[in-house]
């Protein structure tokens, strides 16, 4: 029977932490390894406990993180010093803390995106579209649930660089707008005397961020050193 990969699950009880772990349990090939979180006990872990530098983070063969950027940071010292691969969607990154990330690249495989789900990363893609119409007025907008720490949103703020990349000029900055329960809605207008164009993707549920996360980690075990993102994932089947 082929070896299972040990997963090192970082934000264990958190929102993401509990999708991932259910996503994990149908996955014959994955096994729920350690959970870092808070918390002081997850009994459906063989460990828990509330920092990655533990005896048995050396035994984790893929680390994924949905925490935080104090979380992170802690994280990717343990994983370049044991040279385990990280997948991570933790958002609110400061420049320092997407250094520090960079960093790590250099030495061991590193997947970051500020939104896991394969649509995004396909509306990422047609942004391209735009570079037709750079004269058009442009504005990002993203709704999500009134528990969601940062404004705005890794998602829109990754939307918004690869927007300004393609019209090539500073764009207003995105609308954030924070409601209820909404687990991630962004939108790109383009606008023009006579025309509005909107590109809307729609997270449906949390568990596309989280399958989203458990595809990267599949893929990532195999890769070299490196900073990959989930357009890597969709167009580099290797
Ligand atoms: P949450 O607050 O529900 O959970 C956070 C978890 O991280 C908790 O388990 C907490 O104990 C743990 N944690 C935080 N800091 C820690 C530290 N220093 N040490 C140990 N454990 C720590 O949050 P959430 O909604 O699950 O989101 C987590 C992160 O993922 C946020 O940054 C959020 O924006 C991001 N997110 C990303 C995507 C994506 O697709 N990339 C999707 C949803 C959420």
């Amino acid at each position: 029977m082929k070896k299972k990969l040990k997963v090192g699950l970082v934000g264990a009880s958190g929102r993401m932490g509990q999708e991932i772990a259910e996503i994990l349990k149908t996955k014959n090939n994955f096994e729920l390894h350690l959970a870092v979180c808070r918390q002081a006990s997850l009994a459906e872990f063989a460990y828990t406990r509330q920092t990655p530098s533990c005896p048995e983070a050396k035994e984790v063969d893929v680390w994924i993180d949905f925490s935080s950027p104090e979380g992170l940071g802690k994280l990717l010292s343990v994983a370049t010093k044991n040279q385990t691969p990280v997948v991570s969607g933790t958002t609110g990154l400061s420049s320092a803390d997407q250094a520090a990330l960079k960093k790590a690249s250099a030495k061991i495989p590193v997947l970051w995106a500020s939104n896991m789900s394969l649509g995004v990363a396909v509306v990422m893609e047609a942004l391209e579209v735009f570079s037709r119409i750079r004269q058009f007025d442009f504005q990002i907008e993203e709704f999500h649930h009134n528990r969601k720490k940062d404004k705005p949103s890794g998602t829109a703020k990754s939307l918004q660089e690869k927007l300004e990349k393609v019209v090539g000029r500073e764009l207003p900055e995105p609308l954030s707008i924070r409601g209820g329960g909404i687990f991630g809605v962004h939108k790109v207008h383009a606008m023009a005397e006579e025309e509005h164009i909107v590109f809307e993707h729609m997270a449906l549920n949390r568990a596309v961020f989280a399958r989203g996360a458990v595809e990267a980690a599949q893929w990532l075990c195999s890769k070299k050193k490196g900073f990959y993102s989930m357009r890597d994932v969709l167009y580099n089947e290797g």
